[in-house]
């Protein structure tokens, strides 16, 4: 089983691997950079040379970068577009130079121009980007609140099938709270999901799962993180994910909550133990 968990770079990014064996973690996804910033991190050859090294020889596999907050693909607004093409574009970057297979994104809103205008705004922009070779750009599915894009996984589809960039530069990370939140169930729903997930998007193009459980109600189209097991989802939600043959070879990792003292340690052995 491929899991792990977003940790911290801070001190320096070799220390993300650190943290990762720390929690008992064989994957896992960092930042690169402050998320609420547009700043990302470049990387020198020490820097990139440390993590590669550190990494391989942890034997963690594969690591993602998760983009910032601030980038919206989907917006009407040509300023905001311009800094989240840069944004992203220096992110695969920074993939690139760290040996980091992916790099996922929120596709945006499209905050009042429509959901078909902020479909093509998303395929324009993504057809700008440079794709380095060894790197996978994924949209995640969103909970869908306002005018977010990628709520429903037709929407996804969209979203790979109009750029002209071709799929394989292209791929879909699946977060459960925000399936659940987007009124996916899957606790009960689980077989109709993933026939949805199939028939709708293709499975072929489900890349990575993130794992963490939600605080709100089915359909509530909130975004808020519960540790596994202990939100709406449940236990039985997460037996269904780990145990279904369509997704248990997917890299999953955690972005449960850390401030309040639980740690991604519980939830991973929570996640592995429901592994039948
Ligand atoms: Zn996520
Ligand atoms: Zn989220």
């Amino acid at each position: 089983m491929r899991i792990g968990a977003h940790v911290s770079v801070a001190g320096g990014v070799e220390k993300a691997i650190e943290r990762q064996e720390d929690i008992g973690g064989n994957c896992g996804q960092i930042f690169a950079g402050s998320p609420r910033t547009w700043t990302v991190a470049e990387y020198d050859e020490d820097e990139s040379d440390g993590f590669r090294e550190a990494r391989a020889e942890a034997g963690h596999d594969p690591y993602v970068i998760h983009s910032t907050y601030l980038v919206n693909l989907a917006t009407p607004k040509d300023e905001l577009m311009e800094k989240s093409v840069d944004c992203l574009q220096q992110e695969l970057y920074a993939a690139r130079a760290l040996g980091v297979k992916y790099v996922v994104f929120h596709p945006g809103a499209h905050t009042g121009s429509g959901v078909e205008n902020g479909l093509d705004r998303i395929a324009d922009a993504v057809d700008v980007l440079k794709i380095p070779d060894e790197v996978t750009l994924l949209f995640e599915n969103t909970a869908g609140k306002g005018t977010t894009l990628g709520k429903e996984f037709s929407q996804l589809r969209e979203m790979l099938d109009r750029p002209e960039t071709p799929n394989d530069d292209l791929g879909v990370c699946i977060d459960t709270c925000h399936a659940h939140a987007a009124g996916y169930d899957l606790a009960d729903g689980f077989d109709r999901v993933l026939e949805e997930l199939d028939s709708e998007l293709g499975l072929e193009h489900v890349e990575l799962l993130h794992l963490n459980d939600s605080k709100d109600p089915l359909g509530s189209e909130k975004d808020n993180h519960e540790h596994i097991g202990e939100g709406e989802i449940g236990d039985e939600g997460f037996e269904n994910v780990v145990n279904a043959d369509e997704l248990n070879d997917l890299p999953m990792i955690l972005e449960t909550p850390t401030s309040d003292g639980k740690s991604y340690e519980e939830n991973l052995e929570r996640v592995r133990s429901l592994v039948a």
